[in-house]
């Protein structure tokens, strides 16, 4: 049965492996078993319905809260050639009923549908009459009344599913849910003696970083000028502070999108695709952005503003990497925010639930004033008290760090910098450390130097962030009048003759497993064009994992390409021969640079 569900794996999705919990999950699926799963955001929880809804019999209906989330999962499933359907509010009447009998007819193996559709006996009474083997509710702490974003409509998934004349198995997935909110969500569902996974909370690809009382500002403007090539979403607490952000961005020249609820349907619809379809970058946005993106790349999540509580900012950070990716996270904090929060909590709850809103927001605040590690405070409000009390990936460990000793990373670097006699600027410094025969080099002779390819287990960014470091404490000088020239100086030549150890605050390797960051690059553009052809959403192509991957490994045939994480025969055929072509003219351009 396993085997089965691992060629699945292969043939469908392009992966050899399951992720942690999968197997397990269904496995017990498919003996039949009810399933209450919890999976942090990104650790692959549709893969656990969604193969065995191929190999049961008749119909997976999956409750899914959000009309987009539903519209990408199922574009998604049809990209990689497995026959699902959704029906919302957004389709006629003639649409359903064409899907009613696709469903009838076999043609379905999965159908999504809103909660709400449940409180519609008709509609109830049309599915009633479908094989249906698994009923798999997503976000299924919906469901509670102690969760943070309940929903009427989920209590009558239970009475909905009880009056079918055969019971199906019943999964449900939810990314946050205390003991709490996961018992009450297994008794409203009418789950019977589920297979309990909990994978823990944990995002250890997300970095925790908590700045108090800094120009909030000035931060945006150089993080995104820093980041511009990357998406992001900079989450604020209001409407009004969404507006007067994007503006503030736009008449400063950058290029941003934004999304609240008060926006027109036209203009949020807009906004939106712009930054889908990576038209443009970076979001600005309140909570009401992302709850249905299921954008996969987002590279940094920033809040302007404090969040009301851990669970909203736990989920909103966790729209970012959910590829698997690094992910920056950065909350600004001031304790002005508190004021807002509480003037917003008291403005807009119900008197009932303001107490429990306010003990909320006070565990928010504490977090924000912690000296220990932000995951570890994190995953023990969510009863994960198993972490470690450092995660090495959060501001607070980066504080607690001590100096590490570069002297070697900084002596090649100056070595390398005296060997080129102070000729080059920092990139292709960085390239000649990497060993990447770029032009410059090859026609300097710099790849016959015996700097040449000295660092090439790091990554290009890492070492700029030494080279930066070695600037910033005065080990290096930069050229004046130049962006990126440096000169050696009176404390390099000591480092160089060893008389003066390198002591920097820097992680040990901050950066990513790119090894060829202008092939990344290539593949990127690739994807996007492909995108646009098609009209559908480029991280839907291929994700970002899967892009690094073969940037990595340069696959040039079907067979190799057909071994990178993500590629499935139905993409392959569809796209495949597009990435070769590239990785194959890269390889040559690679080549004749080399040897002109
Ligand atoms: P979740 O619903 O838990 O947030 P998803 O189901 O969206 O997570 O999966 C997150 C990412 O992980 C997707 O890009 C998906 O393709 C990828 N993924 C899922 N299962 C595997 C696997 N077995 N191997 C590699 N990647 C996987």
């Amino acid at each position: 049965m396993i085997k089965r569900a691992l060629n699945i794996l292969k043939q469908y999705y392009g992966y050899s492996y399951f992720k942690q919990g999968q197997q397990k999950i269904i496995q017990n699926i498919l003996e039949k078993r009810d399933v209450f799963c919890v999976m942090p955001t990104g650790g692959g929880k549709s893969i656990c319905y969604q193969i065995p809804a191929l190999m049961l019999e008749g119909i997976t209906l999956v409750i899914c809260p959000l009309i987009s989330l539903m519209k990408d999962q199922v574009d998604n499933l049809r990209n990689i050639g497995i026959d699902a359907e959704y029906i919302n509010s957004t389709l006629s009447l003639n649409d359903i009923d064409r899907i009613i009998n696709l469903c009838k007819n076999n043609k379905v193996k999965l159908l999504y549908i809103a909660p709400e559709r449940l409180e519609n006996s008709y509609f109830c009474n049309l599915i009633k009459k479908l094989k249906i083997s698994q009923v798999a509710v997503d976000e299924a702490h919906c469901v509670s009344q102690w969760g943070h974003d309940f929903r009427t409509s989920y209590t009558y998934i239970k009475s909905f599913i009880y009056s079918l004349s055969e019971r199906p198995i019943i999964t449900s997935f939810t990314a946050t849910a205390t003991e709490e909110v996961r018992k009450d969500s297994i008794n409203l569902l009418g789950i019977i003696n589920p297979y309990v996974y909990s994978g823990g909370f944990d995002r250890n690809n997300l970095s925790i970083n908590i700045h108090k009382e800094m120009d909030k500002l000035e931060f945006v403007k150089s993080y995104i000028r820093e980041k511009e090539y990357e998406s992001g979403i900079i989450y604020c607490a209001t409407r009004k502070e969404v507006d007067g952000l994007y503006e503030y961005l736009r008449e400063r020249g950058f290029y941003v999108s934004k999304y609240h609820g008060g926006l027109d349907d036209k203009l949020k619809h807009k906004f939106q695709e712009d930054f889908l379809f990576e038209k443009l970058n970076v979001m600005v946005a309140t909570n009401a952005f992302g709850m249905g993106i299921d954008k996969s790349n987002v590279r940094y999540i920033i809040h302007f503003t404090m969040p009301k509580n851990i669970e909203s900012y736990y989920q909103e950070i966790g729209r970012g990497g959910r590829d698997g990716e690094k992910c920056e996270c950065h909350l600004l904090y001031s304790r002005n925010d508190i004021e807002r929060q509480e003037y917003i909590i008291n403005t807009s709850s119900s008197f009932n639930r303001r107490a429990i809103e306010i003990m909320k927001l006070n565990e928010i605040i504490k977090l924000c004033e912690t000296e220990q590690c932000y995951r570890k405070v994190i995953l023990n409000y969510f009863g994960d008290n198993s972490h470690n009390n450092f995660c090495n990936n959060c501001s607070n460990c980066f504080n607690n760090q001590e100096l590490k000793d570069f002297t070697i990373e900084a002596q090649k670097i100056l070595s390398c910098i005296y060997r080129t006699r102070e000729k080059v600027g920092i990139s292709v410094l960085t390239d000649i450390l990497r060993g990447i025969p770029g032009p410059k080099i090859i026609a300097n002779k710099y790849d016959s130097l015996s700097t040449y390819g000295l660092m090439k287990e790091y990554s290009g960014k890492y070492i700029k962030e030494i080279i930066d470091s070695l600037i910033l404490q005065g080990y290096l000088s930069k050229k004046e009048n130049t962006y990126s020239m440096v000169k050696l100086n009176e404390k390099s030549i000591s480092i160089l003759k060893n008389k003066h150890k390198v002591l920097l605050l820097l992680e040990e390797s901050s950066d990513s497993r790119i090894e060829d960051e202008e092939l990344f690059k290539k593949l990127r553009i690739m994807r996007k064009d492909i995108a646009s052809w098609n009209n559908i959403k480029p991280y839907m192509i291929f994700s970002d994992s899967t892009l690094i991957e073969m940037a990595n490994l340069k696959p040039t045939n079907s067979k190799e390409m057909m071994l990178i994480a993500g590629v499935g025969e139905v993409k392959f055929n569809k796209y495949g021969k597009y990435f070769i072509n590239i990785i194959k003219n890269y390889n040559l351009k690679l080549k004749n640079t080399k040897n002109s």
